[in-house]
């Protein structure tokens, strides 16, 4: 990382699940394959995509690995509002009073009582690149970006953790907000 550069990633619509939410969509026993491993150490693409039904309408997400305790839909505001859910936006993991919706996969479909999010943004810090810049876990700073749509991103959660990458996560409305792009990915961190 140089000096206060932090990578910027877009993540489009995904979820995690659970093993028990995974048998019950994708069949007993079924395994995850790794189509692209992922910036964060451990964590993975799937080929496996669901169906997302909100009272509007649905809309299919990729499958995130490796499975998780609890399931976790996690939809940009423009996703959300298409499918007539309007979820709060929360921290991964936080998931108490967001709303539920039906999942659909190819060999079954369950109701899932809450879970859908939108992700509040975030950067992932490695111990060492947080004590470079002084920043401690879940402490709140901006991240300032260059370009046409140069603005200033508020509220970034950093979270600090030895398993890892340095990389700032947000969904594709901002992203796009941002006009970011391959040849614009870095932002700078303002306190
Ligand atoms: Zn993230």
């Amino acid at each position: 990382m140089a000096e206060n550069k932090i990578l910027i990633e877009g993540s489009g619509k995904h979820c995690h699940v659970s093993q028990s939410t995974l048998y019950a969509l994708f069949g007993d026993g079924f395994e995850m394959e790794v189509k692209k491993e992922l910036s964060q150490p451990g964590q993975f693409a799937t080929p496996h995509k669901i169906t997302v039904v909100g009272p509007k309408r649905s809309t299919d997400v990729t499958i995130l690995g490796p499975c998780r305790n609890a399931d976790q839909i996690e939809l940009s505001l423009t996703d959300a509002t298409a499918i007539g859910l309007k979820p709060p936006i929360r921290e991964s993991g936080d998931l108490a009073g967001s709303p539920g919706c039906k999942l659909i996969g190819p060999k079954g479909e369950i109701e899932i009582k809450e879970g859908v999010i939108i992700a509040k943004r975030h950067i992932h810090f490695t111990v060492e690149d947080a004590a470079a810049l002084g920043i401690k876990d879940k402490q709140t700073v901006s991240v300032k970006v260059d370009g046409d749509r140069a603005l200033v991103f508020g509220e970034v959660v950093a979270r600090v953790n030895p398993e890892y990458a340095t990389s700032m996560h947000l969904d594709y409305d901002e992203y796009n907000g941002a006009a970011l792009s391959a040849s614009n990915t870095y932002g700078e961190i303002v306190l």
